[in-house]
């Protein structure tokens, strides 16, 4: 099989899983348009269903308690950030143990990223998977292609700043987080002004081009009704150090003095808040988008990713009942406290009640029941327009509403079971798949890889006995921990298991001339690199190396080993590129070449210029593989965090020990596999989103360019696997048997994407479906990239060498 051949089984393997992917990734369905007055029951008009409540107006004659809002969204405001113990929010936590707010624990749903988490906090909807992680702004091209007409509305019109913009006509103000202005129709802002959330290193500036907007909103504060803010700056100081860092404290305390600010500026004048049962003037809310974990990432489902603060504070208004209780409250101040937990989407119709606005259609959003106090309020509801079970709690609501209109009242916790019951069922209704889809994507994937098994291996390739076993086993048993949540969670325990297991049969049956002190070493080394980052879920808290690295007191430590590194690298820049025949040259002119070389090559491949690029090569560099290995090694230099980088010099001393050949194809493939896949886990890999790490992705860029932070976030985090790819290339076998090798790299990796597919087929009802198999669907694909990647490397270098014949060996 040449390897046109291959590229081709290959496109078609992208081509099935693309296709089970547009299956598997449900179109959100939604009501269109967005929500208005006469959504509502038509009481008290009348109790029947009868006439229309008049339009613009609010049918229940409400009045509501609060006619202005600030709205602080301060990106990954975990819970503990507020609640917690040592927290900065300082002033915060006074007001509410004055009685002058309400404190809530909002949880997000997965996945815990900006958008999704903002749509919810506007909308009350949740979004669909894939638009979510790719940042993809929903429009109602669905729904066009239905033909249902009118729909200009997408979900950012459905979401309360519009509708309070349409319906009220309220003069709204943004400030912060440009996806706000991606997000919501341009002209429902009369001021804005975005940040962009793409420089994960800047902590500072994207705060203060907040806040530099609050002093003169708040001299204005007749000319507005509500004021957003979107503050980023807490998020970055996670992503770039963590939970930890030091930046983290004098954040919260920074975020804690706008709200103050903002607080003052809003009192009433002499500062005499009205103490009374109704809440009344303006209301500042501050919450979180998500949370984050220790190590500052998110997009998972943990409960450090999911639970977010979330406070109402209501400067002119103080609740009388707080005031005998403050010095109890003060008392609590200094420890952690832990408020009710309410679902993130409860905010959208509590504040739509709040602000007397309609509630948006499409909300999922039940209200939290102690922050309205008259009772009209409460007999609000979205409008349900599925058929089935929300079709009969929507009715059986309405028969509760006009009970309650003639009997004045239903017990609120009846209610409340009503609302939340009724809320899960719209939500399990909101997705759905496309099952026809996924199984058609499903037949051809199988056909593929029977196509691909047609030719058996020729029997000179075919392993001993024993290894075949193994072979077999280890592959059946990497099929069948697809279909458990938690082997998929825990995916890098069953690659180091593998290949551990593969050293410990050499170390058993030898062959000849193989070393076993090598077979040793590699255990050992395989023992610390998968101690140096701890991944997966259920054990990622335990102590590892990079912890111990990155304290404070072993600096100097960490210093030594990326010393070190440094100059196993550049030692093995200078053997490969030292040899290439220039003579007998003096060692430092030498050691001049390989740096300066090192350092254009690594500065065009970040600035990836392709033009320079090619002309750089071709007039200076020799095409060898393992010239392009010791480059990408520079580049991973540039793209590693510091504490990452001695794993490069473990990958270095891994490939010294490889057994010179394990001899067949089968094994070949089968052991390059093992060391990609432990080399990813290694670096702090997992199949969870929350450990893309993001915080390399803009290295050596000047502006936002999408393009470039995909690939720089796909060359860090697959930078492992990436150099195993490279460092591969001088152990190709002879043509034959490297074709043999390609095709059965490609049958293995269908086949265990076929494995996966079936499995997300079957458990498409699993509750972890969206939590464990989706990511980890996300990231076949990012490994299906990965692997293209791999052959065309692989490939190019095939064809040169082809063409050149035998003269440019590789130096190994
Ligand atoms: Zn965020």
């Amino acid at each position: 099989m040449s390897s046109k051949v291959t590229l081709l089984f290959l496109l078609l393997h992208l081509a099935w899983v693309l296709m089970f992917s547009r299956g598997f990734f449900p179109v959100k369905t939604r009501v269109p348009g967005q929500g208005t007055f006469s959504d509502l029951p038509s009481a008290p008009y009348s109790t029947s269903s009868g006439a229309a409540a008049p339009s613009g107006r609010d049918p229940l004659g409400y009045i509501p308690p609060y006619d202005q809002v600030v709205f602080v969204l301060v990106d990954a405001l975990r819970s503990d950030f507020v609640y917690g113990e040592g927290s900065g929010f300082h002033s915060v936590r006074q007001y509410l143990s004055q009685g002058y707010g309400e404190a809530f624990v909002a949880v997000a749903r997965a996945p815990t990223v900006t958008l999704p988490r903002l749509k919810a906090l506007v909308s009350g909807t949740v979004p669909a998977f894939l638009d979510a992680i790719l940042n993809v702004l929903e429009d109602d091209d669905d729904e066009k292609k239905a033909g249902k007409g009118n729909n200009e509305q997408g979900d950012g019109k459905d979401a309360w700043p519009s509708i309070l913009h349409l319906s009220k006509n309220w003069k709204i103000e943004m400030y912060g987080d440009d996806t706000w202005m991606r997000l919501l129709p341009p002209h429902t802002f009369t001021r804005v002004e975005g940040t962009t959330s793409f420089f994960v290193a800047d902590t500072v500036e994207v705060d203060r081009n907040v806040t530099r907007h609050v002093p003169s909103a708040l001299n204005r504060k007749g000319e507005w009704d509500a004021l957003i803010l979107h503050y980023l700056g807490l998020d970055h100081i996670g992503h770039s150090g963590g939970r930890h860092s030091p930046l983290m404290q004098p954040k919260q305390e920074e975020m804690d003095a706008v709200i103050d600010r903002l607080f003052r500026g809003l009192s009433p004048p002499e500062n005499h808040p009205i103490e009374g049962s109704s809440p009344q003037g303006p209301l500042i809310i501050l919450c979180g988008d998500h949370g984050m974990t220790d190590a500052g990432n998110h997009g998972g489902s943990s409960e450090a990713e999911s639970s977010t603060s979330m406070l109402f504070l209501h400067p002119a208004w103080r609740r009388p009942e707080a005031k005998k209780n403050e010095d109890r409250f003060h008392w609590s101040l200094q420890n952690s406290w832990s408020p009710r937990n309410i679902r993130q989407v409860d905010l959208v119709p509590t504040l739509s009640l709040l602000l007397g606005a309609p509630i948006p259609r499409n909300n999922l959003g039940t209200l939290i029941p102690s922050t309205i106090s008259s009772l009209p309020g409460k007999m609000y509801n979205g409008q349900g327009k599925e058929k089935g079970e929300a079709s009969c709690l929507w009715h059986q609501g309405r028969q509760f509403h006009a009970l309650f209109l003639e009997a004045h009242g239903i017990p609120e916790g009846e209610q409340r079971e009503l609302s939340e019951m009724a809320a899960n069922a719209l939500e399990s209704k909101a997705m759905e798949y496309r099952v026809d889809r996924m199984v058609l994507a499903l037949v051809l994937g199988i056909l593929l890889w029977l196509l691909l098994s047609r030719k058996s291996l020729p029997s000179s390739q075919i392993p001993h006995m024993s290894m075949s076993v193994l072979i077999a086993a280890i592959l059946a048993l990497q099929v069948a921990s697809v279909f458990a949540s938690s082997f998929v969670e825990e995916e890098h325990q069953t690659w180091y298991f593998w290949l551990q297991s593969y050293w410990m049969y050499l170390l058993v049956r030898p062959r000849p001339g193989m070393r076993r002190a090598g077979l040793v070493g590699q255990m050992v080394l395989l023992r610390l690199i998968r101690t140096w980052n701890q991944t997966g879920q259920k054990w990622a808290h335990l102590p590892d190396i990079r912890q111990f690295l990155t304290r404070p007191e072993h600096e100097a430590l960490l210093w030594i080993l990326v010393l070190s590194t440094l100059i196993i690298m550049l030692l093995r820049a200078y053997r490969v590129w030292g040899s290439l025949g220039h003579g007998r040259v003096c060692f430092f002119p030498r050691l001049w070449l390989v740096v300066t070389r090192a350092a254009t090559l690594s500065i065009l491949l970040i600035q990836l210029d392709p033009p320079n690029l090619t002309h750089s090569l071709v007039a200076r560099v020799p095409y060898k593989a393992s010239t392009a290995w010791c480059t990408s090694d520079l580049l991973f230099l540039l793209l590693f965090k510091p504490h990452q980088l001695p794993l490069i010099a473990f990958f270095h001393a891994q490939r010294h020990l490889l057994p010179s050949s394990v001899g067949l194809v089968s094994e070949e493939s089968i052991l390059f596999l093992f060391l990609a896949h432990s080399s990813f886990f290694a670096l702090g890999g997992s199949n969870s989103i929350a450990s893309v790490d993001l915080s390399t992705a803009y290295t050596g860029l000047s502006s936002f360019s999408a393009p470039m932070v995909a690939l720089l976030t796909f060359l860090s985090n697959w930078s492992g696997p990436l150099w195993w790819a490279l460092a591969w290339i001088p152990r190709r076998p002879g043509f034959v048997e490297r074709r043999l090798q390609d095709r059965m790299i490609l049958r293995i990796m269908v086949g265990l994407h076929l494995a996966l597919a079936l499995a997300v087929l079957v458990l498409r009802e699993h509750l972890f479906i969206w939590t464990v198999f989706s990511p980890k669907w996300l990231y076949t694909m990012a490994w299906l990239a990965y692997f293209l990647v791999m052959y065309l490397i692989w490939w190019v270098r095939d064809v040169w060498v082809d063409k050149m014949g035998a003269g440019i060996e590789d130096v190994d």
